[in-house]
Protein backbone atom coordinates (compact mmCIF):
# COMPACT_ATOMS: atom_id res chain seq x y z
CA UNK A 1 0.00 0.00 0.00
CA UNK A 2 1.45 3.35 -0.92
CA UNK A 3 -0.32 6.70 0.03
CA UNK A 4 -0.23 9.95 -2.07
CA UNK A 5 0.65 12.09 1.15
CA UNK A 6 1.62 10.49 4.65
CA UNK A 7 0.75 13.80 7.19
CA UNK A 8 2.87 13.26 10.37
CA UNK A 9 0.72 14.95 13.24
CA UNK A 10 -2.96 15.29 13.90
CA UNK A 11 -3.43 19.14 14.63
CA UNK A 12 -4.88 21.82 12.65
CA UNK A 13 -1.88 21.85 10.39
CA UNK A 14 -1.98 17.90 9.42
CA UNK A 15 -5.94 17.77 9.59
CA UNK A 16 -6.37 20.55 7.16
CA UNK A 17 -3.87 19.21 5.07
CA UNK A 18 -5.95 15.72 4.98
CA UNK A 19 -8.52 17.69 4.15
CA UNK A 20 -6.97 19.16 1.05
CA UNK A 21 -5.28 15.97 0.03
CA UNK A 22 -8.42 14.09 0.14
CA UNK A 23 -10.14 16.93 -1.38
CA UNK A 24 -7.69 16.38 -4.16
CA UNK A 25 -8.20 12.95 -4.87
CA UNK A 26 -5.49 12.08 -3.48
CA UNK A 27 -5.10 8.66 -0.75
CA UNK A 28 -3.77 10.59 2.83
CA UNK A 29 -3.06 8.86 5.79
CA UNK A 30 -2.22 10.96 8.89
CA UNK A 31 -0.01 9.30 11.71
CA UNK A 32 -0.37 11.00 15.29
CA UNK A 33 1.66 10.04 18.17
CA UNK A 34 -0.80 11.40 21.15
CA UNK A 35 -4.40 13.06 20.37
CA UNK A 36 -6.14 14.14 17.53
CA UNK A 37 -6.56 18.00 17.33
CA UNK A 38 -3.45 19.18 18.69
CA UNK A 39 -2.91 22.35 21.49
CA UNK A 40 -5.93 24.24 20.22
CA UNK A 41 -7.75 21.36 22.00
CA UNK A 42 -7.28 22.91 25.63
CA UNK A 43 -7.86 26.41 24.62
CA UNK A 44 -11.24 27.02 26.66
CA UNK A 45 -12.43 29.37 24.09
CA UNK A 46 -10.82 30.47 20.57
CA UNK A 47 -12.24 34.04 19.46
CA UNK A 48 -9.97 34.76 16.04
CA UNK A 49 -10.34 32.32 13.82
CA UNK A 50 -11.90 34.27 10.85
CA UNK A 51 -15.87 33.47 10.36
CA UNK A 52 -16.08 31.88 13.88
CA UNK A 53 -16.84 34.24 16.35
CA UNK A 54 -16.20 32.13 19.45
CA UNK A 55 -15.70 28.17 19.43
CA UNK A 56 -14.15 25.88 22.23
CA UNK A 57 -10.97 24.29 20.80
CA UNK A 58 -11.76 20.84 21.38
CA UNK A 59 -15.33 21.05 19.33
CA UNK A 60 -13.00 23.28 16.56
CA UNK A 61 -10.38 20.43 15.96
CA UNK A 62 -13.39 17.61 16.46
CA UNK A 63 -14.80 19.40 13.98
CA UNK A 64 -11.87 19.26 11.71
CA UNK A 65 -11.63 15.67 12.21
CA UNK A 66 -14.68 14.76 11.59
CA UNK A 67 -14.42 17.12 8.28
CA UNK A 68 -11.54 15.25 7.31
CA UNK A 69 -12.25 11.38 7.96
CA UNK A 70 -16.04 12.18 6.51
CA UNK A 71 -13.57 12.97 3.23
CA UNK A 72 -11.49 9.39 3.31
CA UNK A 73 -8.64 10.47 5.60
CA UNK A 74 -6.55 7.35 6.79
CA UNK A 75 -5.53 8.06 10.62
CA UNK A 76 -3.42 6.20 12.69
CA UNK A 77 -2.85 6.53 16.61
CA UNK A 78 1.19 5.64 16.27
CA UNK A 79 4.35 7.19 17.53
CA UNK A 80 6.62 7.88 14.38
CA UNK A 81 10.20 7.11 14.64
CA UNK A 82 11.63 8.48 11.75
CA UNK A 83 11.48 8.58 7.86
CA UNK A 84 13.87 7.51 4.98
CA UNK A 85 13.80 6.95 1.40
CA UNK A 86 13.36 3.78 -0.90
CA UNK A 87 12.80 3.23 -3.99
CA UNK A 88 11.57 6.77 -5.02
CA UNK A 89 9.49 6.86 -2.13
CA UNK A 90 9.37 7.96 1.25
CA UNK A 91 8.75 5.74 4.09
CA UNK A 92 7.42 7.13 7.41
CA UNK A 93 8.47 4.65 10.41
CA UNK A 94 6.54 4.07 13.57
CA UNK A 95 6.92 1.63 16.57
CA UNK A 96 5.92 -1.03 14.69
CA UNK A 97 5.36 -0.13 11.08
CA UNK A 98 6.69 1.03 7.81
CA UNK A 99 4.02 3.51 5.65
CA UNK A 100 5.89 4.11 2.21
CA UNK A 101 4.09 7.36 1.06
CA UNK A 102 5.08 9.57 -2.39
CA UNK A 103 5.37 12.53 0.11
CA UNK A 104 4.82 13.09 3.17
CA UNK A 105 4.26 16.49 5.36
CA UNK A 106 5.92 16.95 8.87
CA UNK A 107 3.04 18.86 10.91
CA UNK A 108 4.37 17.64 14.41
CA UNK A 109 3.50 21.25 16.03
CA UNK A 110 5.48 21.76 19.40
CA UNK A 111 5.72 20.83 22.95
CA UNK A 112 5.53 22.70 26.46
CA UNK A 113 9.15 24.66 27.32
CA UNK A 114 9.91 23.26 30.80
CA UNK A 115 11.52 25.69 33.41
CA UNK A 116 14.39 23.36 33.81
CA UNK A 117 14.16 23.34 38.03
CA UNK A 118 15.54 20.29 39.60
CA UNK A 119 11.91 19.78 40.79
CA UNK A 120 9.91 20.09 37.84
CA UNK A 121 10.04 16.83 36.19
CA UNK A 122 9.48 14.86 39.79
CA UNK A 123 6.60 16.80 40.68
CA UNK A 124 4.63 16.69 37.31
CA UNK A 125 1.55 15.40 38.29
CA UNK A 126 1.82 16.26 41.80
CA UNK A 127 1.24 19.84 41.38
CA UNK A 128 3.28 20.96 38.71
CA UNK A 129 0.92 20.85 35.51
CA UNK A 130 1.61 22.74 31.81
CA UNK A 131 -2.08 22.46 31.23
CA UNK A 132 -4.49 24.25 32.97
CA UNK A 133 -7.70 23.52 31.29
CA UNK A 134 -6.84 19.64 31.93
CA UNK A 135 -6.01 19.52 34.93
CA UNK A 136 -7.43 23.29 36.85
CA UNK A 137 -10.25 21.33 38.66
CA UNK A 138 -7.95 19.57 41.04
CA UNK A 139 -7.51 22.74 42.30
CA UNK A 140 -10.57 23.78 43.33
CA UNK A 141 -10.43 26.67 46.35
CA UNK A 142 -6.76 26.11 46.41
CA UNK A 143 -3.85 28.81 45.96
CA UNK A 144 -2.00 28.42 42.84
CA UNK A 145 0.54 29.77 40.17
CA UNK A 146 0.60 30.45 36.74
CA UNK A 147 4.25 30.95 34.91
CA UNK A 148 4.53 32.89 31.49
CA UNK A 149 3.40 36.64 30.61
CA UNK A 150 2.00 35.09 26.80
CA UNK A 151 -1.67 34.38 26.12
CA UNK A 152 -1.80 31.16 27.15
CA UNK A 153 -0.38 32.42 30.54
CA UNK A 154 -3.01 34.90 30.49
CA UNK A 155 -6.08 32.94 29.86
CA UNK A 156 -4.62 29.91 32.14
CA UNK A 157 -4.35 32.63 35.04
CA UNK A 158 -8.49 33.78 33.84
CA UNK A 159 -9.60 30.14 33.77
CA UNK A 160 -7.90 29.03 37.42
CA UNK A 161 -9.08 32.28 38.85
CA UNK A 162 -12.97 30.67 38.29
CA UNK A 163 -12.14 27.13 40.58
CA UNK A 164 -9.16 28.57 42.87
CA UNK A 165 -8.93 30.61 45.53
CA UNK A 166 -6.09 32.54 44.56
CA UNK A 167 -3.76 32.90 41.39
CA UNK A 168 -0.42 34.40 41.11
CA UNK A 169 0.54 34.90 37.48
CA UNK A 170 4.20 35.36 37.77
CA UNK A 171 5.93 36.77 35.23
CA UNK A 172 9.87 37.45 34.14
CA UNK A 173 9.31 41.03 33.00
CA UNK A 174 7.35 44.06 33.84
CA UNK A 175 5.14 43.53 30.34
CA UNK A 176 3.15 41.18 28.80
CA UNK A 177 3.69 39.49 25.53
CA UNK A 178 0.06 38.37 25.64
CA UNK A 179 -3.04 40.73 24.37
CA UNK A 180 -3.74 43.60 26.27
CA UNK A 181 -7.45 42.46 25.87
CA UNK A 182 -7.04 39.26 28.08
CA UNK A 183 -4.56 41.25 30.78
CA UNK A 184 -7.28 43.88 31.61
CA UNK A 185 -10.23 41.37 33.30
CA UNK A 186 -7.70 39.84 35.09
CA UNK A 187 -6.69 43.24 36.38
CA UNK A 188 -10.13 43.46 37.64
CA UNK A 189 -10.03 40.41 39.31
CA UNK A 190 -9.89 40.18 43.15
CA UNK A 191 -8.21 36.45 43.79
CA UNK A 192 -5.37 37.03 40.83
CA UNK A 193 -1.96 39.13 41.74
CA UNK A 194 0.15 40.16 39.30
CA UNK A 195 4.13 39.15 40.49
CA UNK A 196 6.22 40.78 37.77
CA UNK A 197 9.87 41.05 37.05
CA UNK A 198 10.36 37.95 38.67
CA UNK A 199 11.52 34.26 38.13
CA UNK A 200 11.11 31.23 39.85
CA UNK A 201 14.10 29.50 41.22
CA UNK A 202 12.87 26.43 43.08
CA UNK A 203 9.63 24.70 43.77
CA UNK A 204 9.32 23.49 47.25
CA UNK A 205 7.61 20.03 48.55
CA UNK A 206 9.33 16.56 48.73
CA UNK A 207 5.93 14.59 47.53
CA UNK A 208 3.76 17.34 46.21
CA UNK A 209 4.21 21.34 44.96
CA UNK A 210 4.14 23.22 48.07
CA UNK A 211 5.31 26.30 47.07
CA UNK A 212 7.34 28.55 44.88
CA UNK A 213 10.74 30.56 45.66
CA UNK A 214 10.70 33.55 43.49
CA UNK A 215 13.31 36.15 42.70
CA UNK A 216 12.45 39.27 42.08
CA UNK A 217 14.64 40.35 39.36
CA UNK A 218 14.53 44.21 40.28
CA UNK A 219 15.49 43.92 43.88
CA UNK A 220 17.96 40.57 43.32
CA UNK A 221 16.06 39.28 46.57
CA UNK A 222 14.20 35.76 47.18
CA UNK A 223 10.90 35.11 48.62
CA UNK A 224 8.24 32.61 48.83
CA UNK A 225 4.60 31.94 47.94
CA UNK A 226 2.62 28.83 49.32
CA UNK A 227 0.93 27.04 46.78
CA UNK A 228 -0.32 23.93 45.38
CA UNK A 229 -0.27 23.71 42.07
CA UNK A 230 2.33 25.41 39.70
CA UNK A 231 1.05 25.77 35.74
CA UNK A 232 3.83 26.26 33.66
CA UNK A 233 3.00 28.43 30.65
CA UNK A 234 6.32 29.79 29.44
CA UNK A 235 5.70 28.72 25.63
CA UNK A 236 6.53 25.78 23.16
CA UNK A 237 9.35 24.11 21.61
CA UNK A 238 9.68 22.04 18.80
CA UNK A 239 10.45 18.21 18.87
CA UNK A 240 11.82 17.38 15.10
CA UNK A 241 14.75 15.88 16.18
CA UNK A 242 13.80 12.40 14.02
CA UNK A 243 13.83 13.70 10.78
CA UNK A 244 16.85 15.65 11.62
CA UNK A 245 19.29 13.63 9.37
CA UNK A 246 16.66 14.18 6.43
CA UNK A 247 15.53 17.73 6.34
CA UNK A 248 17.30 20.86 7.74
CA UNK A 249 16.53 22.35 11.01
CA UNK A 250 17.10 25.60 12.70
CA UNK A 251 19.21 25.55 15.39
CA UNK A 252 16.15 26.03 17.76
CA UNK A 253 14.77 22.95 16.28
CA UNK A 254 11.80 24.30 14.06
CA UNK A 255 12.44 22.75 10.54
CA UNK A 256 13.55 25.15 7.73
CA UNK A 257 10.80 26.03 5.61
CA UNK A 258 9.45 29.07 4.48
CA UNK A 259 5.53 30.11 3.95
CA UNK A 260 5.89 27.29 0.75
CA UNK A 261 6.10 25.10 3.39
CA UNK A 262 9.03 23.34 0.85
CA UNK A 263 11.76 21.66 3.65
CA UNK A 264 15.77 21.00 1.78
CA UNK A 265 14.08 17.20 0.57
CA UNK A 266 11.83 17.39 -2.33
CA UNK A 267 8.55 15.50 -1.86
CA UNK A 268 8.76 16.68 2.16
CA UNK A 269 6.49 19.81 3.27
CA UNK A 270 6.97 21.14 7.05
CA UNK A 271 3.35 22.42 8.18
CA UNK A 272 2.10 24.67 11.08
CA UNK A 273 4.36 25.32 14.38
CA UNK A 274 6.79 22.89 13.68
CA UNK A 275 8.06 25.23 10.56
CA UNK A 276 10.18 28.00 11.25
CA UNK A 277 7.73 31.29 10.55
CA UNK A 278 6.75 34.46 12.33
CA UNK A 279 3.85 34.41 13.58
CA UNK A 280 2.36 31.09 14.85
CA UNK A 281 -1.16 30.81 15.11
CA UNK A 282 -4.44 28.86 14.76
CA UNK A 283 -4.93 30.64 11.00
CA UNK A 284 -1.16 30.15 10.42
CA UNK A 285 -1.48 26.61 10.93
CA UNK A 286 -4.68 25.92 8.90
CA UNK A 287 -3.13 27.82 6.17
CA UNK A 288 0.40 25.97 5.97
CA UNK A 289 -2.05 23.04 5.73
CA UNK A 290 -3.81 23.68 2.52
CA UNK A 291 -0.71 25.02 1.43
CA UNK A 292 1.75 22.17 1.90
CA UNK A 293 -1.31 20.00 0.69
CA UNK A 294 -1.57 21.25 -2.65
CA UNK A 295 2.11 21.78 -2.88
CA UNK A 296 2.20 18.12 -2.53
CA UNK A 297 0.05 17.38 -5.07
CA UNK A 298 1.90 19.28 -7.61
CA UNK A 299 5.27 17.31 -6.41
CA UNK A 300 3.17 14.27 -7.22
CA UNK A 301 1.45 15.47 -10.45
CA UNK A 302 5.29 16.30 -11.42
CA UNK A 303 6.53 13.25 -10.93
CA UNK A 304 3.82 11.06 -13.24
CA UNK A 305 4.78 13.29 -16.10
P1 LIG B 1 4.52 32.76 24.09
O1 LIG B 1 3.64 33.75 23.44
O2 LIG B 1 5.81 32.37 23.44
O3 LIG B 1 4.83 33.31 25.56
C1 LIG B 1 5.70 32.64 26.41
C2 LIG B 1 5.86 33.46 27.67
O4 LIG B 1 6.68 32.73 28.58
C3 LIG B 1 6.52 34.81 27.43
O5 LIG B 1 5.88 35.79 28.21
C4 LIG B 1 7.95 34.59 27.89
O6 LIG B 1 8.52 35.70 28.49
C5 LIG B 1 7.79 33.54 28.96
N1 LIG B 1 8.97 32.66 29.05
C6 LIG B 1 9.62 32.00 28.07
N2 LIG B 1 10.63 31.27 28.55
C7 LIG B 1 10.62 31.47 29.89
C8 LIG B 1 11.42 30.98 30.94
N3 LIG B 1 12.43 30.12 30.74
N4 LIG B 1 11.12 31.39 32.20
C9 LIG B 1 10.10 32.25 32.44
N5 LIG B 1 9.30 32.74 31.47
C10 LIG B 1 9.56 32.35 30.22
O7 LIG B 1 3.77 31.35 24.36
P2 LIG B 1 2.21 31.04 24.55
O8 LIG B 1 1.58 31.96 25.51
O9 LIG B 1 2.14 29.58 24.83
O10 LIG B 1 1.59 31.31 23.12
C11 LIG B 1 2.13 30.63 21.96
C12 LIG B 1 1.41 31.16 20.71
O11 LIG B 1 0.04 30.76 20.74
C13 LIG B 1 1.43 32.68 20.65
O12 LIG B 1 1.55 33.07 19.32
C14 LIG B 1 0.07 33.06 21.20
O13 LIG B 1 -0.40 34.31 20.74
C15 LIG B 1 -0.78 31.91 20.69
N6 LIG B 1 -1.96 31.72 21.55
C16 LIG B 1 -3.11 32.34 21.16
C17 LIG B 1 -4.23 32.21 21.95
C18 LIG B 1 -5.48 32.91 21.51
O14 LIG B 1 -5.40 33.77 20.65
N7 LIG B 1 -6.64 32.60 22.05
C19 LIG B 1 -4.21 31.48 23.13
C20 LIG B 1 -3.01 30.88 23.51
C21 LIG B 1 -1.89 31.01 22.71
P3 LIG B 1 8.96 36.99 27.62
O15 LIG B 1 7.68 37.66 27.25
O16 LIG B 1 9.81 37.76 28.57
O17 LIG B 1 9.73 36.44 26.46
Amino acid sequence: MVYDIGIIGGGTAGMTAAVYGQRAGKRTIMIEGMNYGGQITVSPKVENYPGIASVSGAEFSMNLLDQAMGLGAETELEQVTGIHEEGGLKVIETEGKEYPCRTVIIATGVSHRHLGLEKEEKLMGAGVSYCATCDGAFFKGKDVAVIGGGNTALQDADFLSNYCNKVYLVHRRDEFRGEAGLVEPLKKKDNVEFVLSATVKDILGENVVEGLVINNKKTGEDFQISVSGVFVAIGQVPDNQAFSGLVDLDETGFVAASEDCMTSRPGIFAAGDCRTKGVRQLTTAAADGAVAALAACKYISMQET
